[in-house]
This record gives structure tokens, sequence and C-alpha cells, in this order.
């Protein structure tokens, strides 16, 4: 080529380059910021003002690149905590909640110590400090003008360790605060829509930013836990829900408990009441009311009831208070949920939290059942550093459902037993074991912290569950008979034994025999992780 020639070309050559170069330059321009004001204008991203996340990544996250490891559908008590202890374990976790304004409800307010353990066991102990949280430390039982403490049995563990009680929305702040400072959490806010579904692997979600945009996320494994209302939960088992009764919730203010830092349940008629500390200044009282409708608010109903029918059953010491508290009129209520476990295992997902399963919440064991699942779906996903494998992994995670048990199945089974052993009833049997139970309880010792450790989630144990249950319920016939059985009574204590086995079993049915006594005989509980 000759030296004029090739200095000819060269302008040429190079406008025909810089006219690819600025073309390139200018659609990734105008990309960044048709991308930047999307994401301005539509979800909101909860740690926007720390970090805001690589414009390109989210696109090929979308696209279905594959930029997360695990998707969190709802970022309340399971989804925030299992965001925080995936994301620790270095999984890259993107988690969608609905609302991230702090969460104003009557629920998840009482932790026990067994699910403060877990909380210890995840690292998220500090979200119980600077909340003005309080530490609880057993239970107070009230029937018919008689009292008696159940203290949690604590000795064997250090001092801070006991239950906690606090505002549910400080609580699950922390914990999303908490998520968020994590740099490979993204927690952001929007409304999942639906699974995203190909040949029955869930490979993501589509959400709704508060703009209405529709977005998608893709991620190996999708775990939703979008609480007890879930809509998502359909396609992945079966919602078997029961709604036996709903809570009605008020707050007490600046009263003295009879018992300081102590749960105190009222064995009261219909159902039982429930009060406990919720900050240094309030107590949150729960009033159980059967069925699934509560009188009207609007109408002044609910305030008659509250202060015909229940507040004569309350103790003295809080009796102004609670009055005072209906008269404020701030009454919130909440249906009383149970739903077994009952997973369809669907590659690519998982359920979690009370979108998986619920139990009334009498004895306040919901957060102490999500935490739980949590530490056993961590230490299953530990050795897996590739989640990728869809079908292997949902066949490897069958175990969880197993190995959840001993800690799920007795929180679940006392809750329902519980509840149905101590609503009044004007049967003579039931009757009789509400007051055979009041009574064991009263006994101390071991007749106590027995059950109080089941229930605190200190001693998951089912078959001593079992035999707690029926120890109340012999100890019932054994008062009817004594010293002179008469026909009659030795009816009434046959129905009493009947009448206690149809409470426990068809709860027991629902869990699953064979994975609550027998777990180890589950063939799933010793699958191995997938090889990858
Ligand atoms: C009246 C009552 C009192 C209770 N008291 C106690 C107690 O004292 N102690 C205890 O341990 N348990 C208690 N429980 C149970 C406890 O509240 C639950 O077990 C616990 O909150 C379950 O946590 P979760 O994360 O599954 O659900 P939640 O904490 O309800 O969180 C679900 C989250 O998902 C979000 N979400 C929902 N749908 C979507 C969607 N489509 N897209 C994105 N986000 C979504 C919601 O905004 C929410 O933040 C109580 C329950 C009731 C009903």
């Amino acid at each position: 080529m000759a030296g004029g020639q090739f200095w000819n070309e060269i302008p040429k050559g190079c406008c025909w380059v810089g006219g690819i170069l600025a073309s390139v330059l200018g659609v990734l321009f105008l990309y960044r910021v048709v991308v930047r004001k999307r994401r301005r204008n539509g979800s909101e991203c909860f740690k926007s003002m720390r970090t805001t996340k690589d414009e390109e990544t989210r696109l090929a996250n979308e696209n279905g690149g594959g930029d997360f490891d695990v998707i969190v559908v709802g970022a309340g008590v399971a989804g925030s905590a299992l965001a925080y202890t995936l994301g620790k374990d270095g999984r890259r976790v993107c988690v969608i909640e609905r609302d991230l304004l702090e969460p104003n409800r009557i629920v998840g307010e009482l932790l026990q110590p067994g699910g403060y353990l877990k909380l210890i066991e995840l690292g998220l102990e500090d979200c119980v400090d600077k909340i003005d949280a309080q530490q609880v430390f057993g239970y107070a039982l009230f029937k018919d003008g008689r009292n008696t403490r159940l203290p949690y049995p604590l000795e064997m563990f250090k001092s801070d360790v006991s239950g906690r009680s606090f505002h549910n929305g400080r609580f699950i702040q922390k914990m999303r605060e908490k998520a968020a400072t994590l740099p490979n959490v993204q927690l952001e806010q929007g409304t999942v829509t639906s699974l995203l579904e190909d040949n029955g692997t869930v490979k993501g979600i589509q959400y709704k930013t508060r703009t209405s945009q529709e977005l998608t996320a893709y991620a190996p494994l999708t775990v939703v836990c979008d609480g007890c209302f879930s809509n998502l939960r359909r396609s992945l088992c079966d919602p078997n829900v029961d709604v036996p009764s709903c809570f009605v919730g008020l707050v007490l203010e600046n009263c003295n408990l009879p018992y300081a830092n102590h749960g105190h349940v009222i064995l009261a008629d219909p159902s039982p009441i429930l009060f406990y500390p919720i900050s240094s200044t309030e107590v949150r009282c729960l009033v159980d009311v059967p069925g699934q409708k509560v009188p009207s608010i609007s109408n002044g109903e609910m305030a008659n009831y509250l202060k015909t029918v229940v507040a004569p059953q309350v103790p003295p010491e809080i009796l102004d208070a609670f009055v005072a508290a209906v008269d404020r009129g701030n009454i919130r209520t909440m249906p009383n949920r149970s739903m077994p476990a009952a997973p369809h295992p669907t590659p690519g997902a998982l359920l979690m939290g009370d979108a998986f399963n619920m139990r009334h919440p009498l004895t306040g064991g919901g957060m102490t059942v999500a935490l739980s699942d949590i530490v056993v779906l961590r230490d299953l996903l530990r050795p897996l550093r590739d989640l990728n494998d869809a079908p292997a992994l949902c066949k490897y995670l069958e175990s969880f459902y197993t190995l959840r048990k001993p800690v799920a199945s007795t929180i679940n089974t006392l809750a329902g037993a519980l509840y149905k052993v101590f609503c009044a009833s004007p049967d003579e049997a039931r009757k009789e074991m509400r007051q055979a139970c009041f009574d064991y309880l009263c006994l101390g010792g071991l007749f106590s912290s027995g059950p109080v450790s089941l229930l605190s989630g200190l001693n998951p144990r089912p078959l001593s569950l079992v035999l707690h249950f029926f120890a109340v319920a012999i100890y019932g016939v054994g008062r009817l008979l004594l010293p002179f059985p008469s026909p009659k009574r030795i009816w009434i204590g046959a129905r009493l034994i009947s009448g206690a086995s149809g409470i426990i079993f068809p709860i027991i049915r629902a869990e699953g025999v064979r994975q609550m006594f027998f777990p180890a005989t589950v063939p799933a509980y010793y699958r191995a992780p997938p090889v990858k």
C-alpha cells in the first residue's frame, strides 16, 4: 500500500471504528440511564442509602444469567433470618419483601428460650438488643382464683438465655438491617406475584415493584417465606389450614403484671387469655375468641364483650389497665391458624416459616420453629457450593422434612393439644381434663419443668410430650376414682381418656407418626449431599 493511500484509508477506518465505539458507548450510557431511572422509580432497595447493585449484573440476572444463589420471598421473621444466615455462609441472596417499613402487628412477640438459642446459633442474638425487649423467665398460670408459677428450666444455660418479648416490628427491622449489611444480600421492596416454573422446576420469581413494574429474578433455589396468608405456597404443599379461633390484641400501659418478666395464661371461659410484657412500659394482652368471627369492633360489640365477658376474669392487679386499654380503643384482631407441614418437594423451591407450617399461637412457638428450621436448612446446604442441580438438590433436601421434626412436631403438637385442653367446655370429662392439667402443673418439679421445657423449645422430644400428656389424663382419672369409684366417675374417667386420645392422636397423625417418633427409619433422613 502506498503511503498516500494508507493515510487516505486510516481516517476512514478510524471513523468507522470510532463510530461503532461511540454507538456502543452511547447505547451503554442510555441503557445505564434507563435502568437507573427504572430502578429509582420502581423497586426500592432497602440498602439504597448504603450501596446500589451493579445494573449490568442485575439485568443479567433478570435474563436468567443467575446472579443469585438463593431468592428469598418475604423478609419477616423467617425470611430475614434466612437471608442473613445464607448470606453469612457466602451465598448471593436476593430478598423481595412487600413492605420494608417497620411492621406493626400483634404476632410474634414472645420468643421462647429455645428460639433464643437458635438466634445465638445463627449469630442474630443482637437483634433483640436495643429494642426494649424484655427477658421472660417462665409462665404463670391462673385458674378460678388460683395461680402457679412455671419457671423455664434455665439452670444449665448462661444467664442471658431466657425468653424474650418485644415489639415484633422492631425485631424484624433489626434482622432486616443485619441481613442488608452483608454485601452479598440484596434486600428489595416488591410483591412477588408468581413463581417462574420450567418443566416442574422453579427457576425464579416474578414480582411487582411499588410502581407496578413487573420484574423477574432467577436463582437455583427460591425459598418462599411469605407468611401465614401465603399466596405462593399452593403449588408447593397441601395447605390444609384450620382456623380454630382468633386473637384479639390490646396493649396495657404502665401496669405491673402479677409475676414480673413472665408470660401469664388465664384459663378463662370460653378460652385462654394471655398477658406478657412487650417493652418496659407495655403489656400485650391477647384474648382468644373461639371460631372465625369476632364481635364487631366498629359498632362497639367488641368493647362490650371485653368489658362484660373478659374483664371479670382478668387478675385484679391489671384490671384497671385492661379496662383503660379497652377504652383507648386500639383493638386489633388476627386469625389463629394451624396447618401441618405437607410439602410437595419441588425442584428449585422450598417453603419456610408460616407459609410452610403453622400451629396455634397459644404457646408462642412459631418463631422458634422457623428459626430452628433455618438452622437445619443452613447445615444441610453448607457442604454444597453449587445449588444448580435442582433435581438432585430437591432429593437431598427431602431430609429437611424429617430432620426438622423433633423440634417442629413437639411444639406443634403441644400447641394444638394444650389449646384444646385449656378451652372451657360444658362436658364433664373435658372439665376434669382441664382441671387435672392445671393441678398437674401445680405439682412442680418434673411435672412442671417437663412440660415447660417442651413448650419453650429447650427439650424438644415428642415422646416426652406424649408421656406427659397421658400422665395428665391418668392423673385426672386417678383423682376421679379415688377414694371411691362410682359408676358415674368411672364413665367420666373413660371419656376423659378417650377425649385425651381424640385430642392428641389426630395431631400426631397429621405430623406423621414415623417422622415424629422414628425419624431414623425414614430413608430421606440419611440423604447425602449431591456430589458436584
Ligand atoms: C396472633 C398471633 C400471635 C403470635 N404470637 C407468637 C409469639 O408470641 N411467639 C412466636 O414465636 N410466634 C407467634 N406467632 C407466630 C409467628 O408470628 C409466626 O410463626 C412468624 O411470624 C412466622 O414468620 P414468617 O416469616 O413465616 O412470617 P411473617 O413474619 O409474617 O413474614 C412474612 C413476610 O412476607 C411478606 N410477604 C407476604 N407476601 C409477600 C409477597 N407476595 N411478596 C413479598 N413479600 C411478601 C410479608 O410482608 C412479611 O414481611 C403468632 C401468630 C399469631 C397469628
